[in-house]
């Protein structure tokens, strides 16, 4: 597609998990190495991150080395993909001061994420930083000062898209043509959408402390494996019949597993679906099950982690890529801005033509 423009983020808030992994980073560097995009631009929103962690600004200094290492580990590859820093983007502020003004605090208190949002960090209670309560206006600064036209987003973003797209509708209509409206694009299958956690629920998540993350030595990765996932409860002997859905272990292979590892790995059967057979028949254990998995998972966690460790032996090197590509995106955003103030007609000092207009509007006052 030509002309497209991609705008995705994260908030520096730890590290990445195998839920990021499935649910955008492979799928960005997919997008990176299809060659479709004009412009692919991530943004570390450690801005966004202070939104609730304004008392800790300490632990998003800290994590956003974790995030880049985590991208260009995982093989964004910063020649391709612009790679920035949300804080030293002054235009997605001012952008964010003109966007509150199209905006009631009633649409924004209708946002099912943010509610959701305000309830588990307990903002209901204690008292919701207004900040916070209005990130998805924030989110629409970063989404237009880009021209972003595609955003891949997990399924819970999709309400700041829809906001950001009312934003751009709105702005437009009232001070002309200025801004690109953008799509979202949400992982294809349910799987990429919402990873379980190791311990079976819903979702892996950092919150729930039940992640497997990237930069996870085997050890560790072995341990989450073996000790947190819950295989099927009717399954007590090897000969019992199983079940497959609702089965974490087999949650992850769906995930992660592909043909050619079997012929490695676990010879007896050709795809998943074969093994998947076995299990329900009965005669598979979860010990060979599990044991799969985990050289499954290594398969995609031993590169990145290879990766990791050189990126880490060269950290000013990492520095000056994020330094690179912030100063990109303060271009294309410092643009964005300027045509905002022009349609506003609020870019005074861009010319001094509006000396003459003020002189004219005075002289016409006094006839
Ligand atoms: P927190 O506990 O702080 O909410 P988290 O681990 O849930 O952290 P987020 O920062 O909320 O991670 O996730 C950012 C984005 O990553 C989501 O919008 C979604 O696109 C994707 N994502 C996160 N967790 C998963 C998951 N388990 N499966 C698929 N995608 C995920
Ligand atoms: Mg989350």
């Amino acid at each position: 597609m030509a002309n497209d423009i991609i705008l995705t983020g994260d908030r520096p808030t730890g590290r990445l998990h195998l839920g990021h992994y499935v649910g955008s980073l492979k799928r960005r560097v997919e997008l990176q190495e299809s060659g479709e995009y004009d412009q692919i631009n991530i943004l570390i929103a450690d801005d966004q991150a202070l939104t609730d962690n304004a008392d800790n600004p300490g632990k998003i200094r800290d994590n956003i080395i974790n995030v880049v290492l985590d991208y260009l580990s995982a093989g964004i590859d910063p020649e391709k993909t612009t790679i920035c820093v949300q804080s030293a983007l002054p235009a997605l502020h001012a952008l964010t001061f003109y966007y509150l003004n199209l905006v009631t605090t009633a649409r924004l208190s209708r946002n099912p994420t943010v509610k959701s949002e305000i309830q588990m960090r307990g903002f209901a209670n204690e008292g919701l930083p207004t900040g916070f309560f209005t990130y998805p206006v924030s989110q629409a600064a970063d989404i237009t000062a880009f021209n972003a036209t595609v955003v891949p987003v997990g399924e819970d973003q999709l309400p700041m898209i829809e906001q950001t797209r009312e934003i751009v509708e709105k702005f437009n209509k009232t001070y002309g043509e200025t801004l690109v409206l953008p799509k979202a694009v949400i992982p294809e299958n349910e799987i990429q959408r919402r990873l379980p956690g190791v311990d079976g629920k819903a979702k892996m998540s950092k919150s729930l402390g039940n992640c497997i993350y990237l930069s996870d030595t085997p050890k560790t990765v072995k341990k989450q494996v073996n000790g947190k996932m819950f295989t099927d409860s009717t399954h007590l002997r090897i000969e019992d019949p199983g079940h497959t859905e609702g089965n974490v272990v087999f949650a992850y292979l769906d995930a992660f597993c592909r043909d050619d590892y079997f012929a490695e790995y676990l010879p007896d059967y050709a795809n998943l679906e074969e093994m998947k057979e076995h299990y329900r028949r009965g005669g598979l254990g979860d010990g060979t099950c599990k044991k799969f998995l985990i050289n499954v998972l290594e398969e995609t966690l031993r590169p990145i982690r290879a990766e990791r460790a050189k990126w880490e032996a060269d950290i000013a090197s990492v520095y000056d890529i994020l330094l690179e590509g912030t100063s990109k995106a303060k271009e294309i955003t410092n643009e964005t801005l300027g045509r905002v103030r022009k349609a506003m007609r609020i870019d005074y000092f861009e010319d001094r033509s509006i000396i003459g207009e003020w002189e004219k509007l005075l002289k016409e006052a006094k006839q």
